[in-house]
């Protein structure tokens, strides 16, 4: 009998490029909040106040306090059932990559291989002049932003409001969505673009859209083919089962 499960599980099972577009919902159940909604950071935190290069430019001693702060919370935090489906699936070889929207690095800590960082990740740093990275330990982090050896301050390697993704992990996602023939969409909200374009753009190439969120969202009535509805935690695992049982 079919159900979105078993339409998901047969689509994932006998796909040639199957990839996973994660938001911040994937992380929810390891304890990290999502940023929007009334309980969300941002009602806190003004974006505008904490969260632009020119806020961070402006105050970086407060921002850069704030960054470490959400950066300590998501170090101290461990992958979910969900995050080790999505690896199980990748190692099964039924899964190609995962484009992440999430700064917490809990994809590869889950095991997953091949992670396009879309939106950065808050253990690294950059140098906004010559691009130099560098790791920041978020159990004992700089009580100053550090300086880069060119001279200049640092910054957190995430792209902040009004910015434009890097060209790295923007040509590379865009690329694996038009190449995909299943992308699984879970916990994003369809509200942050560009990210919000990857499943259009899969959609637009003929790929099969599964869609895993707690709630329907701007996707679920216009491209997705398979809604699996509930708490990614249970949801994926219950894929990844049936995926293995189909192979
Ligand atoms: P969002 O906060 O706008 O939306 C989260 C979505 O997840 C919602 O649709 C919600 O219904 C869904 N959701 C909540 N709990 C879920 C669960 N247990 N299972 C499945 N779905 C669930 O998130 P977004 O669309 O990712 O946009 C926010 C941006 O902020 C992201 O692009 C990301 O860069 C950043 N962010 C990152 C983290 C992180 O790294 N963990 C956390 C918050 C925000
Ligand atoms: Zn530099």
């Amino acid at each position: 009998m079919s159900s979105p499960l078993e339409d998901a599980a047969h689509a994932v099972a006998h796909g040639r490029c199957v990839i996973a577009s994660t938001g911040a919902g994937i992380s929810a159940e390891s304890g990290i909040p999502t940023f929007r909604g009334d309980s969300g950071i941002w009602k806190k935190y003004p974006p505008e106040k904490f969260a632009t290069i020119q806020a961070y430019l402006a105050n970086p001693l407060e921002v850069w306090g704030f960054w470490v702060e959400i950066g300590r919370e998501m170090a101290a935090c461990k992958p979910n059932a969900a995050h080790v489906a999505i690896a199980e699936m990748e190692s099964q070889k039924h899964l190609h990559a995962v484009v992440t929207q999430n700064v917490d690095s809990l994809h590869q800590t889950a095991g997953s291989q091949r992670v396009i960082e879309y939106h950065g990740n808050v253990r690294r740093l950059v140098c906004t002049r010559c691009r130099h990275q560098e790791p920041v330990d978020l159990t004992n982090p700089p009580k100053l932003p550090p300086h880069c050896p060119c001279g200049i301050v640092m910054r957190p390697d995430i792209v902040m409001f009004g910015e434009y993704i890097p060209e790295g992990p923007m040509h590379e996602a865009a690329a694996l969505a038009e190449k995909c023939d299943v992308m699984i969409i879970v916990g994003t909200s369809a509200q942050v673009y560009p990210a919000a374009d990857l499943p259009f753009i899969a959609k637009q190439h003929g790929a099969f859209i599964i869609e895993s969120n707690i709630e329907e969202t701007d996707f679920t009535s216009e491209i997705t083919d398979a809604f699996l509805c509930g708490a990614a935690g249970e949801t994926l695992p219950s894929l990844a089962k049936r995926v293995r049982e189909l192979s």
